[in-house]
């Protein structure tokens, strides 16, 4: 009978094993993982399991149990080292060789390193970190201390969440941003500015603009950050979040179309109908913004993990889901949905004090994205207002005294 091999055991590769099965795939199904653990939820990496408040066990996305269940043989800690299309095998980094009928590639990413003078002589000291890995943040928990002085590199999702916890565990924290705010990239600057003050007042050192030159690296420490500007910032720990590379060096040394991302149509195939992928490895057109996108969340990587297990079975299933994300920050849970590029005004609903609120980024009559902040009806009002594209006015989602439900059809 057949076998279906999936390279990578995160979040996509995971589901996409379990779905495949549950889609009628009869032959074998193996699950290559190149960490040692079964599929984990990493959201809680930077959030609830780095600030200590779950179990390492909560953390897996199903138990052994399930993956013995559904008869997927999930074999962690191998690296697959080649694709050979050709002949339909893939090789292994210890020389052994698999052969398959279909593939799936959910190979996720890797933190983008810190290009400096110093990187690859810090990279070996101790308590310098990236944050993708449940090992990476076992080396951070261990370090985290109160007093300590921890300087975070980048003011993202990752180092705003990483600086939350830090700072609720007693450490000195410091965010080092490049670009003259934090999440420049993914929010209006009127959020920018509240999640700003937010960490301000929780005692986090929040400098925007600065440059990061270079790392001091004294015997086997990184001792402090060495900024564009000519300032210092000594530290007893360093957490670099300054966002991901998408592994797809696989794919493209197999010939595979890449470009930001594995290329894979709707039915999350690439361009070898025998292998499709899925997660944040890939790139792919999306119905509602009429371009392609690669996305680094886990909506979107159960979403297409499901959309390649159906094809894989032979069933015809297409990927169209509205972007959305979130992140929890202090007792702020934001959650966004859409993508605001090309916006043309921004409406505020409720008053951004109150730690409840939302923003609207509309163009013309439409909404094409949200923030929320601890505003879970207004999301989930949102996101159908994104993804049905219903026309409203500002001063109908600026009038709080009004539920938004109101405005869906
Ligand atoms: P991954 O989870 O990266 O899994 C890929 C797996 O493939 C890895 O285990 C890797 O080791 C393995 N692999 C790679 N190459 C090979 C190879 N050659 N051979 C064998 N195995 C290989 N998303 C949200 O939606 N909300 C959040 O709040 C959020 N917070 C996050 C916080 C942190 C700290 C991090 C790191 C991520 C967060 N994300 C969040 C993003 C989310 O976790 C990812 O989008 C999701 O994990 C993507 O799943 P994936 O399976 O595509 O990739």
């Amino acid at each position: 009978s057949s076998t279906a091999i999936i390279i990578g055991a995160g979040h996509a590769g995971g589901e996409l094993a379990i779905a495949l099965r549950n889609e009628g795939w009869e032959g074998r199904i193996l699950l290559l993982g190149e960490e040692a653990h079964l599929p984990y939820h990493r959201p809680p990496l930077s959030k609830a399991y780095l600030a200590g408040s779950v179990e390492k066990s909560s953390l897996s996305i199903r138990p052994q149990m399930a993956y013995d269940k559904a008869n997927v043989e999930f074999i962690g800690s191998v690296r697959v080292s080649r694709i050979d299309r050709a002949n339909q095998r893939l090789e292994l980094a210890d020389g052994s060789q698999l052969a398959y009928d279909k593939l799936a590639i959910a190979t996720g990413g890797r933190p983008r390193p810190l290009s400096v003078p110093n990187a690859a002589v810090a990279e070996r000291c101790a308590n310098l970190h990236y944050l993708r890995t449940l090992d990476d943040v076992e080396q951070i928990r261990a370090q985290l201390a109160p007093g300590k002085r921890l300087a975070i590199v980048g003011g993202g999702y990752i180092g705003l969440e990483v600086a939350a916890s830090a700072i609720a565990q007693g450490l000195q924290v410091t965010v080092l941003e490049a670009l003259p705010r934090v999440l420049q990239r993914v929010t209006a600057a009127e959020l920018s500015a509240y999640y700003e003050r937010k960490h301000r007042e929780a005692g986090v050192d929040i400098r925007t603009g600065v440059q990061v030159a270079d790392l001091e690296v004294t015997g086997d420490t990184v001792t402090a950050v060495l900024c564009a500007d000519g300032s210092r910032l000594a530290a007893d720990l360093v957490v670099v979040g300054i966002g991901l590379l998408a592994n797809t060096e696989l794919a493209a040394e197999a010939g595979l179309q890449v470009d930001n991302g594995i290329l894979v149509d709707e039915h999350a195939q690439t361009s070898d109908p025998h292998i499709y992928a899925a997660g944040d490895c890939t790139n792919h057109p999306n119905a509602l913004l009429g371009r392609r996108l690669r996305l680094e969340s886990v909506p979107n990587a159960l979403e297409q993990s499901r959309v390649a297990a159906a094809n894989m079975a032979g069933k015809a299933k297409t990927y169209a889901s509205v972007p959305w994300f979130w992140s929890d920050q202090y007792e702020l849970k934001l959650k966004m949905v859409g993508l605001a590029e090309g916006f043309e005004r921004l409406v505020l609903r409720g008053d951004p004090a109150t730690d409840s609120f939302s923003a609207f980024y509309l163009k013309g009559d439409k909404v094409l994205a949200a923030d929320t902040v601890n505003r879970p009806q207004d999301f989930i009002a949102a996101k159908r207002l994104v993804a049905e594209g219903i026309a409203v006015t500002d001063a109908q989602l600026a009038d709080d005294s009004r539920p938004l439900k109101e405005l869906l059809p």
